[in-house]
């Protein structure tokens, strides 16, 4: 493990059964209260869309935006935010995908990505890959094309980078 893994990884809080029984919630506020840490992230990732040859940064509500944001301005590109449905006010394209128990909605304003853009997306965590997936969806209906996906973390017993691989079709998915 390098120096910054050891870094972000001593910054994350697991909470045990949370939100709910069973779940072991990966809370990355430590790491945001740690200037340094959140500088090692956010340059890591910056790197990752300069490497990738991104165009704009997507950020996954709500952590992908703390996140995704100061990777946008490190890189100099545009940020756009994928919000849950009903949140924008604008025209926008909305992706529908399933939960473990029913399912969930995703939009992004129609004129913030168009033909020629290349993508970064960015979030905290990768768990079943299904936001993820509904996101790639979602920036390829809006024309544009996905540079790869980084996350901090994935969880590596669920099927997550599996589903995304297909989805990717040879972009990169990078977890630190
Ligand atoms: P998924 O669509 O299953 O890949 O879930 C990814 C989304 O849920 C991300 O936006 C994460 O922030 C959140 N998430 C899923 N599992 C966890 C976890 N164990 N700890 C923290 N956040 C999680």
């Amino acid at each position: 493990m390098t120096d910054i893994q050891e870094l972000l990884l001593s910054r994350i809080r697991d909470v045990a059964d949370y939100p709910e029984p069973g779940v072991m919630f990966k809370d990355i506020t430590p790491l945001l209260a740690d200037p340094a840490a959140f500088t090692a992230l956010t340059d890591a990732f910056a790197e990752i869309a300069t490497r990738t040859g991104a165009t704009k940064v997507v950020g996954l509500e709500a952590r992908g935006f703390i996140l995704g944001a100061p990777v946008a301005l490190r890189a100099g590109l545009g940020f756009i935010p994928v919000r849950k449905a009903g949140k924008l006010p604008g025209a926008t394209l909305s992706q529908a995908y399933d939960l473990e128990y029913g399912s969930a909605e995703i939009e992004v304003h129609a004129e913030d990505l168009a033909a020629g853009d290349r993508v970064l997306i960015v979030d905290d965590v990768l768990a079943t890959g299904g936001t993820a997936e509904a996101s790639i969806q979602l920036i390829q209906r809006a024309g544009a094309r996905v540079a790869g996906v980084a996350v901090l973390m994935e969880l590596g017993f669920l099927p997550g980078r599996r589903r995304l691989e297909a989805a990717l079709d040879g972009a990169p998915l990078e977890s630190l």
